[in-house]
Formats: structure tokens, sequence, C-alpha cells
């Protein structure tokens, strides 16, 4: 009888994906381990795959330690956290989940547009603080006719872009080119969108391509009745100055499901009334958390059950 493959999980993930692998696998839970670095001395080079997230990532450090690793497998589609320049140089296979999630974070993003334009959350808090009887709540913001400004019109991208569109907004987008068979207006020049919007979402991917893409400079570019909605990752703004923005008035507000250090958002976020703030919940339904995790599988069985061919690899 032939020994079950020995693979890593990195962290907890959606409990039938889990299930599944520690069944066909050999898995080690590396949260699990008291001393993880004796174990990676003592078993590391037996690991064939490691299965993880993007969240939990995997590090150059990591990977170092699993010298015959042959694939990682990971729930979600950004891939920032993973160190694919090493896998691609050792031949690791690094496979993601696209196109599942992109109702959902497009759901999000469009939730955060309306939220932060029209108050919402923060008229919630109103009648719950019980003010309503003492005075209306003030005016907001009217979403349709403003200019949306997509940063990474991808496949979240266009799917915010339909739904904002069905709001009446138009649409504009900067990628580094053009995407085929949109009519959205295209911006080579991302200052120039960000100077012609009223709303800027960003929805590119982490990484250092897009590290601190939206500073404070850019931010001034948006102006004092610009909105700013991220669901992209935290590490494309400059969070320090889009608190300085928000407190000085250099911007409107900003709705943000992604933070610099996730899970700590600092105290100044928490105190302003012209945010909107989500742990991180982009691709969060019951539906589309199990779809990464069938992708995931699915990617998993590519592999070791059909001739090393996954079905999306990055
Ligand atoms: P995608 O289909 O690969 O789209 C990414 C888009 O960004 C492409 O159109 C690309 O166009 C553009 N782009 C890439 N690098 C760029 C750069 N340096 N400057 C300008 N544009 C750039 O990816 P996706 O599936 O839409 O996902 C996008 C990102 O959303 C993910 O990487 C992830 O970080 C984030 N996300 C967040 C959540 C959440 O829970 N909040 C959930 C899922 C995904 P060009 O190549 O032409 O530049």
């Amino acid at each position: 009888m032939t020994q079950p493959t020995p693979v890593l999980i990195a962290g907890p993930l959606l409990p039938s994906l889990q299930t599944a692998v520690d069944t066909h696998f050999a898995a080690t839970h590396y949260w699990e381990l008291a001393d993880q670095q004796a174990w990676l001395q003592a078993h590391g080079a037996s690991i064939k795959a490691l299965v993880t997230s993007g969240v939990y990532g995997a590090s150059a450090a990591l990977l170092g330690q699993l010298p015959n690793l042959e694939a990682i497998f990971s729930f979600g589609v950004g891939y920032d956290a993973i160190a694919v320049d090493v896998a691609r140089d050792r031949g690791i296979v690094v496979t993601n989940t696209p196109q599942v999630l992109d109702d959902c974070v497009a759901d999000t993003a469009m939730g955060l547009i309306l939220d932060t334009l029209r108050r919402f959350t923060e008229a919630d808090r109103y009648v719950r603080a019980g003010k309503w009887p003492q005075a209306r709540f003030p005016v907001a913001v009217k979403v349709g006719g403003k200019k949306l400004g997509i940063v990474g019109l991808g496949n979240i991208g266009q799917a915010i872009a339909r739904r904002a569109a069905a709001f009446d907004m138009e649409i504009l987008y900067h990628n580094r080119s053009p995407k085929a068979g949109v009519d959205y207006r295209y911006f080579a020049d991302l200052d120039a969108m960000i100077s012609a919007c009223d709303v800027l979402v960003l929805a590119v991917p982490g990484g250092k391509a897009t590290d601190r893409l939206i500073d404070g400079r850019r931010l001034a570019l948006l102006g004092s009745k610009g909105f700013l909605i991220n669901i992209a990752r935290g590490s494309v703004v400059d969070q320090p100055a889009l608190i300085q923005a928000l407190q000085q008035g250099t911007i409107a507000g900003a709705g943000l499901d992604v933070f610099e250090a996730e899970p700590q958002v600092p105290e100044s976020l928490l105190a302003m009334d012209n945010v909107v703030l989500l742990p991180h919940v982009g691709s969060g339904t019951q539906e589309t958390r199990q779809a990464m995790g069938d992708l995931v599988w699915k990617n998993i069985e590519g592999w070791f059950y059909n001739g090393k061919r996954p079905l999306t690899p990055v």
C-alpha cells in the first residue's frame, strides 16, 4: 500500500476543504505545532505540497525549509503574501482561486460606495444613539451621475464596473494597459484619472508594484469632494497619509475592507464618522467561500490525481 503524500496546511481552512485534505493526505497542521522550527528541520524535506491562503501566504523563509515542495494551493485570488518568485525559480506550481469570488467582492465594493456616500452606517449609529427625535440626520451625497475611477479593471474591477453602471455611475479605469472588449474610458495616466473622478476604487493586486500607489499627493488629487474605496490590499494605500487626508478634509470619506496591518485598525480611523470600516469580508459569503474551497480542492486533485494539471495556476 502506498503511503499518503505529506502536505503542510498553513492555517485553519474552510472545514470541508480541511477534511478533504486531512482525509486524502498525511497532513500536518502548521499552526498547531508547538515548535515549528524543530518540526521543519525534522520533516520539512518530506513535504510535497503546501495548502495556504491569501492571508497565511508562503514566505521565502518557509519555502526555504521545504526543499522538495512541488505545489502551493492557495485559498483566495490575491497571492502577494506568497513568494511567487522563489516558487517560479524552483519550479513550484502556485494556484489561486480566481473568478469564483468576483461577484461577492464587487458587491462589497458597491456596498462600500453606497454606504460611504449615503452615510448609511453612520445613520444607523445615529438612530441607535437615540438622536433622531432631536434632529434630522444630515443629507448625504448622491451616487448616480458620479464618476467612478477603477484602479485595476480585472475580473473584480469589471464586476464592480457592471454594478456601478447599473447605478448610473460613469466608469473610468486605469490599468497598465487598456482592457480589450470594454468601452469604459481608459486612463494610462493614473493621476489624470484620479483628478477626473469622484469616487476612486482600488481593485489591483497587492505587492511591490502597487505598494503605496495611493499616497498623500494622489489623495490631494482626489480632492475634498472625493471618496476612496479600497477592497484591494491595505498595502496599496499609504495609510498614515489617508488618515491625515480624512482628518484634514483633503478627501471627503473612505470605505475600507483592507488595512495596512490587519486585523489592527488605527484608533484614529475608528474615531471618524466619514469612514466605513469592514474586517476584510470582501469574499465572505457561505456560497463564495464554498466555491473557493471547491476550487482549491480541484487544483489539488488536478495536481495529484490528474497528471499534474491544476485548474487555475497563477
Ligand atoms: P485580476 O483579474 O488579475 O485583475 C487585476 C487588474 O489590476 C488587472 O486588470 C491589471 O491590469 C491591473 N493591474 C495589475 N497591476 C497593476 C499596476 N501595477 N498598476 C495598475 N494596474 C494594475 O485580479 P482580480 O481577481 O480582479 O483581483 C484583484 C485583487 O483584488 C486581488 O489581487 C486581491 O488583492 C484583491 N482581492 C480582495 C478581496 C477582499 O476580500 N477584499 C478579495 C479578492 C481579491 P494590467 O495587467 O493591464 O495592469
